[in-house]
């Protein structure tokens, strides 16, 4: 069992504004918060006393928090990093992702997992919602194992002839038979922190056969449905023209919206969309990065908050974003709102969004805070690191994590207890791919596109 004392940091809670203490030791068993402060120490000392080993970390001057949740990634797109720039949503995924994701093997695979997931952990990420391809999605289970990190994912699901290239289209009947075989395979597994997701990409993209079978599947076995909606406004008027319906209208009559549901970007929704989400309980993964590369449009983040739904952070695929940086979201995140009228989203309602609203999103359970009993998923803030220096300004050290810090101000990412990245360690105990396995993936992955578009 994990036991790991985090000696004389700031905690910062974030369960309010001020659930801030600073100078407290923090210690976790078995991947739980035990006790903070005085009763921390103590159980660390008996712990040893008896034998049982427990890992000290010196937090003096360093701010510790619940770390960060992409609630919206594709690992398996991070070797598509950099390709066309100036594409909207559908010409980009034709011409660039759907061929890439087509080419990947199960190396190429892991690589590209790999190195979206040591991104990730560097940049304090402890959990991820992602979306694989319609292959391959073993090597992103085995990956994220490694890793240490809490991964909600699994196979995406495209069948539509009309919609969906044949080199990435899956029956319905096979494409859910194979969440059911990762369901089978690996949900549960490192102590809870693999779980298999239900995805179709999106409506365009499946038939309506599958999505309403998907959304059985997901209540049978009680799982998270991640989708994509109404990102794009060539994609809305798609499935208004095919169904009559708006797109979470129709995707709430297949029964996909419930509150075990993810749903990505929500761009172009209004009031009715909120009302629908809120009633649901459906949460809204937010990828302001993303939506800006894309040309996306701006989500009504502020409008769909005051009608009750739940919005969480996600950096979508390396593919659009470029990074996968949950600094970068929060920071597009507040300051988005402001070029439109009616008010702002402040640092501290942005931070929620990216840690515990996030967690909910993936359907993690638990209490909020840093508190006894809650999963010790936490990120080491340095503010001497980097340039964010001073932080003697405010009271509150919201603005200085959302506004001036970045990834190279994360120290440490522990996830259930147990430091999954040190800042010492920048290749992450070899998680992390080398330049050359990058390449080396990326020109398999070429040789393979050329040839199926060729075929
Ligand atoms: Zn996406």
């Amino acid at each position: 069992m994990s036991r790991l004392l985090i000696e004389g940091g700031t905690l910062l809670g974030l369960t309010t504004p001020d659930d801030v203490r600073a100078d407290s030791d923090l210690y976790a068993e078995g991947g739980r918060i035990r006790a903070t402060g005085e009763e921390a120490r103590r159980l660390a000392a008996d712990a040893e006393e008896s034998g049982a080993p427990v890992e000290r970390m010196r937090a003096r001057g360093h701010w510790v928090m619940p770390a960060f949740v992409q609630a919206h990634l594709h690992l398996c797109q991070t070797l598509l990093r950099n390709g066309p720039d100036d594409l909207e949503l559908l010409p980009w995924l034709a011409r660039h992702v759907w061929p890439g994701e087509a080419a990947h093997d199960r190396w190429t695979m892991s690589v590209s997992a790999r190195l979206g997931i040591a991104e990730c952990l560097s940049a304090g990420v402890a959990a991820v919602l992602d979306m694989g391809t319609v292959e391959h999605s073993d090597a992103l289970f085995e990956s994220a194992a490694a890793a240490g990190i809490r991964y909600v994912g699994g196979n995406v699901l495209m069948d539509d002839p009309a919609t969906t290239p044949s080199f990435l289209r899956v029956p319905a009947e096979e494409g859910l038979a194979e969440t059911a075989r990762l369901h089978d395979e690996w949900h549960g597994r490192e102590d809870g922190r693999l779980a298999v997701a239900v995805q179709p990409r999106f409506a365009v993209s499946c038939t309506d056969d599958l999505l309403r079978r998907a959304g059985d599947l997901a209540r049978d076995r009680a799982l998270v449905v991640h989708t994509h909606a109404s990102e794009n406004r060539a994609e809305c008027d798609l499935v208004e023209e095919r169904t009559g319906m708006r797109n979470l209208a129709y995707l709430d009559a297949v029964g996909l919206l419930g509150s075990k549901t993810c749903v990505a970007h929500a761009v172009h929704t209004d009031e009715r969309d909120f009302r629908l989400l809120a009633e649901r309980r459906t949460a809204v993964a937010h990828c302001p990065g993303s939506n800006l590369k894309l040309a996306s449009g701006v989500c009504p983040v502020r409008e769909m908050r005051r009608a009750g739904v739940r919005v969480a952070l996600g950096s979508d695929g390396a593919a659009c974003n470029n990074f996968l940086d949950p600094f970068r979201e929060v920071r597009l995140a507040a300051l988005l709102p402001r070029v439109r009228e009616g008010g702002a989203l402040s640092a501290w309602d942005v931070l929620r969004m990216a840690t515990w609203d996030g967690r909910a999103a993936l359907g993690l359970e638990g209490p909020e805070g840093l508190v006894a009993g809650a999963t010790a998923d936490l990120v080491i803030l340095d503010p001497e690191a980097g340039w964010s220096l001073p932080d003697d300004w405010s009271r509150e050290p919201w603005g200085t994590v959302v506004f001036s810090m970045g990834r190279e101000n994360v120290a440490a990412t522990i996830v259930d207890g147990v430091v999954r990245y040190r800042r010492e360690d920048p290749m992450i105990g070899g998680l992390r791919p080398s330049p050359e396995e990058i390449r080396e993936a990326v020109k398999a992955l070429r040789s393979r596109m050329t040839k199926s578009e060729n075929a």
